[in-house]
């Protein structure tokens, strides 16, 4: 099979692993950036080109588009849908996992477990929101935000206004959340591919740190889930649309509780923690999968 890698840098660790696994099974693929295709949109007959070559023939495409490149990433990705490619994730699900709200909404529609979120754009009552989701102590969160920048815990009511009170002053998008105390510090990521979680891992938040990011000093170690997780988890990707997805999920109580669905989960952390070929699942997954127009929307959404 022909397999394109849409990626800005060829070097990321994730990029090259697809690279080799896709090459290690014996198929032709190579990396393109995304910011460096350029394609006639009108044409009826939709063509990408790059570096003044006309990208054909080729069967598949793994998109791996960075949150700062979302609206052009996609439209190049649209393109290739048109023109038949089959694509790992699709560009309207991944256009659809990078609003976070609209991502709550469509979660919490399909009835998985969420912490109590509040939104709001320009309210009297900061109060009102706060009790909204059980009063303090609680998360807020730069909607903007990625590894954990913008992650606020705020212990006490008062704490809670000034960071709301700060982030309208500047105008940023921001939500509420009940903060799950009893996950001490700890949330799974669990790699979806197709209708499976391939991989998982716990991510551990360092002493005296609520977030868990590894980018923040967290530690991954292995995790066995329980039923419950593993079909949150498949429902959580499949809701968003998504064949490839990681999905963030904190212990609660209440069972396990959707944090995030990611449409470019990184392979680093995950191979490292659990030692699995996931680069080599993943590719796999194309190969059962890939017929042409096999995308769901071909970019309609
Ligand atoms: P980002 O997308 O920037 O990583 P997250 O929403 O995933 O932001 O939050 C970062 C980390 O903070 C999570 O991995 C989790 O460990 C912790 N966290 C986030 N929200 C909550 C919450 N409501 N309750 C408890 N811990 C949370």
């Amino acid at each position: 099979m022909k397999i394109l890698i849409m990626s800005r840098n060829a070097k990321l660790y994730s990029t090259r692993r697809l690279l080799e696994a896709a090459r290690a099974r014996g198929h032709d693929a190579r990396v393109v950036d995304p910011l460096k295709c350029y394609m006639n949109i009108t044409s009826s007959h939709p063509t990408v080109s790059y570096k003044q070559e006309l990208l054909t023939g080729f069967d598949a495409v793994i998109p791996r588009i960075g949150a700062s490149v979302t609206f052009y990433g996609t439209a190049v990705l649209r393109q290739f849908e048109m023109m038949g490619l089959f694509p790992l994730n699709e560009s309207v699900a991944i256009g659809r996992s990078r609003d976070k709200l609209r991502s709550m909404q469509l979660l919490a529609r399909a009835g998985l477990g969420l912490p109590v979120t509040g939104f709001a754009h320009s309210i009297d009552n900061t109060n009102d929101l706060i009790d909204m989701v059980g009063g303090a102590p609680c998360v807020i969160k730069l909607l903007e935000g990625t590894q954990g920048v913008g992650v606020v815990l705020a212990e006490t009511q008062k704490a809670a206004e000034s960071v709301i009170d700060a982030f309208r002053g500047l105008d940023a998008n921001f939500l509420v959340q009940e903060f799950i105390k009893e996950a001490g510090g700890a949330d799974i990521r669990c790699f979806v591919v197709g209708e499976r979680v391939v991989a998982a891992m716990m991510r551990q938040a360092k002493e005296g740190e609520f977030r868990s990011n590894l980018h923040r000093g967290g530690t991954a170690s292995l995790v066995k889930l329980t039923p419950e997780e593993r079909s949150t988890a498949v429902r959580a990707a499949r809701t968003m649309g998504l064949n490839v997805a990681g999905v963030d999920i904190l212990r609660s109580r209440h069972g396990p509780l959707v944090l995030e669905v990611n449409s470019s989960p990184g392979l680093e952390g995950i191979e490292t923690a659990t030692g699995k070929d996931v680069a080599g699942m993943i590719i796999g997954f194309i190969e059962k999968n890939a017929k042409p127009n096999r995308t769901r929307t071909r970019g309609k959404g």
